[in-house]
């Protein structure tokens, strides 16, 4: 599920970095003989199995961090983080909060491919990988009252008291990635014709939010057709949610984009690079898929 790994904690100073020099060739040095070949040691064959059988591992699970300050196991894996070649704001892309809505984790697996020219692109998926690995929407084995991981954001005052250990590591980390913009991603059973919040952006409303939401909408929507399925704008993030908690507490802009299962897997997935695509154009950090190798 993780194919790209991001080693770096987020507990250390300079936030997390991607690992850039992934794309980079190896550097040539003229005038330089190199020295014979001599061959490898078992020492040396040994060490080689044994990072290809840690990167083998990595490749074929999620990579769980630990939370360093509690030293207990993190409960998700690592956000994957993307840095423009030049200053600019972070974003940060959640999917999988709630473990039976597939289809934002398809889009950030998508969107974690992409480069950006400038800022930093974070895409965090899924947030709540025991609930998708049971395809439910609550966290399994908790208090009811913690189940539903998207409610666990509670404010008081001006500050966030997360209900739950997955939220509060959660929200241990959103603080330090200190996003300029957070965009949830979730799916709704129904339209919101049909009084569901399928195709909906919920943004916590702040003007410059509001603002950047309707010039999104404006331009996904050009391309549907049924009036009753465009996207609209609603407001307030539910209380407990991590957007609601972002925009009152981190200050940021933060919204959460619906699609919804009345639409085939494909178009929901669509929907969500889509927007997030549009944001970070609107942005100006210019998104390009990355070339595979
Ligand atoms: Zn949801």
């Amino acid at each position: 599920m993780c194919s790209i790994l991001v080693f770096q904690s987020l507990s250390m100073p300079n936030r997390t970095h991607q690992h850039t020099h992934a794309d980079a060739k190896p550097a040539m040095v003229s005038g330089v003989t190199a020295p014979p070949r001599r061959h490898p040691t078992v020492r040396c064959w040994l060490w080689n199995f044994a990072i290809a059988s840690l990167v083998q591992w990595c490749a074929c699970s999620d990579v769980l961090g630990s939370n360093e300050q509690s030293g207990e196991k993190a409960l998700f894996p690592q956000p994957i983080v993307r840095m423009g070649s030049e200053a600019g704001p972070t974003v940060l892309v959640v999917a999988g909060i709630h473990g039976n809505e597939p289809a934002g984790i398809r889009a950030a697996q998508i969107i974690a491919g992409w480069s950006v020219r400038r800022g930093k692109l974070v895409v965090w998926s899924p947030a709540n990988p025991a609930a998708v690995a049971r395809h439910q929407r609550t966290i399994p084995d908790v208090p009811p009252e913690e189940g539903d991981l998207n409610r666990n954001f509670v404010v008081e005052g001006r500050e966030c008291r997360p209900r739950g250990t997955l939220a509060r590591q959660l929200w241990h980390h959103v603080e330090q990635i200190r996003p300029d913009w957070l965009v949830d991603l979730h799916e709704s059973v129904k339209f919101h014709k049909d009084r569901g919040v399928g195709n909906t952006l919920i943004v916590y409303p702040r003007e410059e939010t509001v603002a950047v939401a309707k010039k999104l909408l404006a331009k996904v929507n050009q391309q549907i057709t049924g009036s009753d399925e465009k996207f609209v704008l609603l407001r307030w993030p539910a209380r407990g949610s991590l957007a609601r908690a972002a925009g009152a507490v981190l200050g940021c802009q933060s919204f959460i984009l619906e699609s919804t299962r009345q639409d085939p897997m494909e178009k929901r997935v669509a929907y969500h690079c889509e927007f997030v695509r549009a944001l970070l154009e609107e942005l100006q950090m210019e998104p390009t898929a990355r070339t595979p190798k």
